[in-house]
């Protein structure tokens, strides 16, 4: 996949690319990257790049001159461009998946108050926000869109590794363990030591499914789960009354 983002921060998004998992991407060449200063676009002997809002207001906005020129430059227009905003679509796993399919992506990272509207018009295929907070920089959002995305391309991580992950099946993970067996006064569950395959494969399931309903009971509508995994919630909602409680409650 190639990766083109364009940044007044270039410093901000290099180092991301140089360490763990992306460096070895990049090495074995699943991921080419370039990282484009838009400010190189600017005029003047200040290359101005941003300025303050029409109609007043607090802060800057970046000016839709320099940003477009640099998209110009790389022929944006055609590619699948994101710019990562608080009032974009919420990313999810499925929406890293679509984006993970890509040839091709173009990042646009907003800084101070946000970006001249018209280059969102003009350039923008997706406006994606990574939660509901607002971040000083878009520099650390398209970091987490790009981190979500790339390492679901084939050979980046092993895929064994994405099978039992948070939302894959529309649950939560469940709790991992290594050495050593004792830490402090904690003892590793001692099924996960029985090497009996169903036996750790069941304790999973149901320490996946007892921690979605307790952490985030709202992806239990749309999880997919089979007969048998509907009926283990059953039998955790019994044994834990207190939970049932308070996920009925949150539900009225
Ligand atoms: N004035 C903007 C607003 O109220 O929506 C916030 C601007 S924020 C201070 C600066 C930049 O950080 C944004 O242009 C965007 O690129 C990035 N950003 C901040 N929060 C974000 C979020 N939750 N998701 C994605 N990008 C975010």
């Amino acid at each position: 996949m190639k990766i083109t983002i364009l940044t007044l921060f270039p410093e901000m998004v290099e180092p991301f690319f140089l360490s763990s998992i992306m460096k070895r991407a990049v090495e074995k060449g699943i991921i080419e990257y370039r990282i484009i200063n838009f400010r190189d676009w600017a005029e003047g002997v200040h290359a101005k790049a941003d300025d303050i809002p029409y109609g007043g207001g607090a802060g800057m906005v970046i000016m839709p001159g320099p940003i477009s020129k640099a998209l110009d430059s790389i022929e944006a227009k055609g590619k699948r461009v994101v710019f990562p905003t608080p009032s974009g679509k919420l990313l999810t796993e499925d929406y890293a998946i679509s984006l993970s399919k890509e040839d091709e992506l173009v990042f646009i990272c907003g800084h101070y108050e946000g970006l001249d509207q018209r280059v969102i018009d003009e350039y923008v295929t997706d406006e994606i926000s990574i939660g509901d907070y607002v971040l000083s920089s878009g520099e650390t959002a398209t970091i987490v869109v790009i981190d979500a995305l790339y390492r679901l391309i084939d050979g980046v991580i092993a895929s064994e590794s994405l099978e039992d992950e948070s939302f894959s099946k529309g649950l939560l993970e469940y709790p991992q363990y290594t050495r050593p067996y004792r830490y402090c006064t904690k003892s590793v569950p001692d099924v996960l030591l029985t090497g009996h395959h169903s036996h750790i494969t069941q304790w999973r399931c149901d320490q996946r499914l007892a921690k979605t309903m307790q952490n985030r009971p709202d992806l239990l509508s749309d999880a997919s789960l089979s007969i048998e995994e509907r009926k283990r919630l059953l039998s955790i909602l019994d044994q834990d009354k207190r939970t049932c409680q308070r996920w009925i409650l949150s539900e009225l």
